[in-house]
């Protein structure tokens, strides 16, 4: 698919971002440019238009960008997952662990129901430790998970192994 080289061009590295030693890929280049934020939103909309979505789930802060547009796409609800005391209603969490500290997801509670078929979102998987909280948070619930789905997936970090054991399945545009 040539609109992955595109999406791949797009995105640029900075060393040494947040921390020494991490070299961060970042994806506001990619939305600079609406033809290649156009092919993330569209490739996803084409992985899971007759999956019968219910529900697009995106991280704070990243996964809220490429995961509302998907939502709006597939006519489905959009839930955001937030840090911590961001969310105004009555919420529900999971803590994990990342590549720099520790943190804790939330959202509304009842804003994504039992059996509902959802799809968590998020810009870039590394540990994936932050993907296995949104999978603890939606099996609280009773959700089922269509898939974790990311633009950007860093492989050495073998985030996919942690979903694996998860049984969830990993979708992702580039490496
Ligand atoms: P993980 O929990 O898989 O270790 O880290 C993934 C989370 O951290 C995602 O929410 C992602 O947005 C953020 N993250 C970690 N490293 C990077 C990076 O190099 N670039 C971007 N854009 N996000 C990162």
């Amino acid at each position: 698919d040539p609109r992955l080289r595109h999406i791949s061009d797009s995105i640029r590295s900075i060393p040494n971002w947040p921390k020494e030693g991490i070299l961060f890929q970042d994806i506001t280049t990619t939305l600079l440019d609406p033809v290649a934020f156009g092919h993330c939103v569209d490739i996803l909309y084409e992985r899971y238009k007759d999956q019968k979505v219910d529900v697009v789930a995106g991280f704070e802060a990243r996964g809220l960008i490429f995961g509302a547009p998907l939502a709006l796409r597939l006519k489905c609800a959009f839930v955001p997952l937030r840090k911590p005391k961001k969310l105004p209603g009555e919420t529900i969490g999971e803590e994990y662990t990342l590549e720099y500290g520790s943190d804790r997801i939330e959202m509304h509670v009842g804003h994504v129901k039992e059996g509902n078929r959802v799809v968590l979102v998020d810009d870039l998987i590394a540990t994936g430790g932050t993907m296995v909280a949104g999978i603890k948070l939606m099996k609280k619930v009773k959700a089922d998970i269509v898939e974790a789905a990311c633009i950007l997936e860093l492989p050495l970090l073998k985030g996919k192994d942690k979903l694996v054991e998860h049984q969830v399945g990993l979708y992702t545009m580039v490496e």
